[in-house]
């Protein structure tokens, strides 16, 4: 992944344009604002840090877990072949996505539902995101994720989460180290917290 292209593009986003108007005055803050449902847009610099680590590279398939604002998602589309998405909450899936259409991104792929389990049709993906803390590190997610590929996921209870690296060697074996402690609004879901 070339660093000073990221950089660049995350410098160049208008982060109020993705959070609405009561919030917009707070966007260039380093922290995360409300998104309405109970939802948050992530702090911009750990979002910038996790894609740093998650790597993906200009030919990446990437499954991105909790779409939120799309904030995220533009990032990832940017750096990425294809975005597939996932959000439970329909209202701000739409909302996301209409922000996405109108930066004219034309490789992101969307799915309102639980994205704990994952995305199986397209699976493998070569980059996962998560962007809403785990219960536990979900089987799905580290079976679609393939052969050489990074997945990054906040893993523990509400409040306080491990930020985990996971890692799939090429014969399939899996590494997890533990990056940081982060604060994520909670994974709902199979492998998430009940709803
Ligand atoms: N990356 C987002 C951004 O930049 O705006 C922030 C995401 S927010 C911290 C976490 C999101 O995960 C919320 O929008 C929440 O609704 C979503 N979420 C929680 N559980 C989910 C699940 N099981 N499947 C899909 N999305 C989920």
């Amino acid at each position: 992944m070339d660093h000073r292209e990221l950089e660049a593009y995350f410098h160049s986003l208008d982060r109020s344009f993705f959070v609405d108007n009561d919030m917009k005055e707070y966007a260039s803050l380093d922290m995360p604002l409300p998104i309405g449902y109970g939802q948050t847009i992530s702090q911009p610099s750990l979002v910038l840090e996790m894609t740093k680590l998650l790597a993906p590279e200009k030919n990446s398939r990437v499954l991105e877990i909790g779409t939120g604002s799309g904030f995220q998602t533009a990032i990832l589309a940017k750096m990425s072949a294809e975005v597939y998405t996932v959000e439970r909450i329909e209202k701000l899936m739409e909302k996301a996505k209409k922000r996405l259409d109108s930066l004219n991104f034309s490789n992101i792929y969307y799915k309102v539902g639980d994205g704990s389990i994952g995305w199986q049709e397209y699976a493998p993906y070569d980059r996962i995101m998560v962007t809403a803390a785990a219960r536990i590190l979900p089987d799905n997610l580290v079976s679609q994720l393939k052969a050489g590929g990074r997945m990054v996921i906040p893993v523990g209870p509400p409040h306080l989460q491990e930020l985990r690296l996971v890692t799939k060697t090429d014969n399939g074996d899996i590494h997890i180290k533990t990056v940081e402690m982060v604060r994520f609004v909670e994974l709902k879901g199979k492998y998430g917290w009940t709803e």
